[in-house]
């Protein structure tokens, strides 16, 4: 495989068609892509920069399709891309980040919970030679009080597990530089665990805060199960600890065993033993028995992903893309 110091500096020699290129992950949208659109149109009118937006069609069943189709016929820098199935939204992030063509990219949520608006400050701070550019919320509106538990305790948990800090409370908005594109292209992995792969590849990192608001309208897509799996996957994609956890539980509980066995021996030899103790007997086995289920289904957990990731399947796959006009011309010359 090439190394990525190599794909850099390659890179750099290439000029591109826009300087930024903004990926919007849509799953049944309808009722909030045409203002969406219009925002973001709005808010990068006074920007000196060229800009793309691709939009990420995650297998929707509503109308979102129909829609992105008239807003491409109406703006020559809209390129649409649909998937063959909904493949989830970290899917949808990482096709955008492969066909986006921009210096730079910005990934931003379809339901305006992710402000348009900021994104020139977001450029700014990139101009300033941040490769990533973090938006960190300052409060979440129309979020439960459940939801933002969980969240806060997850971030807690990842990061004392993990040897990389994933920051907290910053969602997928964010900016990220070429040549953090392109590291990030490299990663082949099938978890998707983004927040995790986007603190992996290091690089010089910038934090701003803004008010994440309600949904402009539709509902969310995360239910609390899935929540809980995108979790799950986070962790063990991330780091082998609770393998480790295991392994100590595991320790203990011999020693203690061990110790036991020893003082229950010379007692029986010394004093003899009359039988009783079907309390004792009973607890350790359900103990040890829940202990050993346990470490197996965490082995479990890391070895259905290791199968996963044997496999070797693709990401998504593309059912169509139409690229934006500039980029189309570029590929037919
Ligand atoms: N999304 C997606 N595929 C999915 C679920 C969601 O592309 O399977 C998109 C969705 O259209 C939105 C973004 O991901 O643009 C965030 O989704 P949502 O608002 O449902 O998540 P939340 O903001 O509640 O975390
Ligand atoms: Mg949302």
């Amino acid at each position: 495989m090439e190394n990525l110091h190599t794909i850099t500096n390659v890179d750099s020699l290439i000029s591109r068609p826009y300087t930024l290129t903004v990926i919007v992950p849509v799953f049944n949208e309808e009722s909030v892509l045409p203002i969406f659109h219009d925002r973001l149109e709005r808010a990068l009118a006074n920007i000196n920069e060229t800009w793309e937006v691709i939009y990420i069609d995650d297998g929707s069943n509503d109308n979102s399709y129909a829609i992105l189709q008239n807003l491409k016929v109406l703006s020559t820098n809209v390129g649409i891309a649909r998937f063959a199935r909904n493949f989830g939204k970290e899917a949808a992030m990482s096709a955008g980040l492969n066909l986006a063509a921009g210096e730079a990219a910005v990934v931003i949520d379809s339901d305006l919970q992710d402000p348009p608006e900021l994104i020139p400050s977001m450029l700014d701070a990139w101009h300033q030679g941040s490769d990533i550019v973090n938006m960190r919320r300052r409060q979440r509106k129309g979020e439960s009080w459940l939801k933002k538990i969980t969240a806060h305790l997850f971030y807690r948990i990842i990061n004392r597990l993990s040897e990389v800090p994933v920051p907290e409370d910053v969602g997928d908005f964010r900016l990220l530089s070429r040549r953090a594109i392109n590291a990030l292209n490299l990663l082949e992995e099938r978890n998707r665990f983004m927040k995790g792969l986007f603190a992996w590849i290091g690089y010089k990192n910038v934090t701003l805060d803004y008010d994440r608001e309600a949904r402009a309208a539709g509902e969310t897509k995360w239910r609390y199960w899935r929540l809980w799996n995108f979790a799950l996957e986070g962790i063990t994609g991330f780091t082998v600890a609770p393998l480790k956890i295991a392994t100590y539980l595991g320790s203990i509980c011999s020693g203690v065993t061990i110790i036991y066995a020893v003082y229950f021996l010379s007692k029986t030899l010394m004093v003899g033993e009359p039988v009783k103790g079907f309390p004792t007997l009973i607890v350790t086995v359900l103990i040890l028995g829940g202990l050993q289920l346990m470490a197996i289904g965490v082995i479990g957990e890391y070895l259905g992903r290791l199968f996963i990731e044997s496999k070797r399947r693709p990401l998504y796959l593309l059912d169509e893309y139409q690229p934006s006009l500039d980029i189309a011309k570029l590929e037919s010359s």
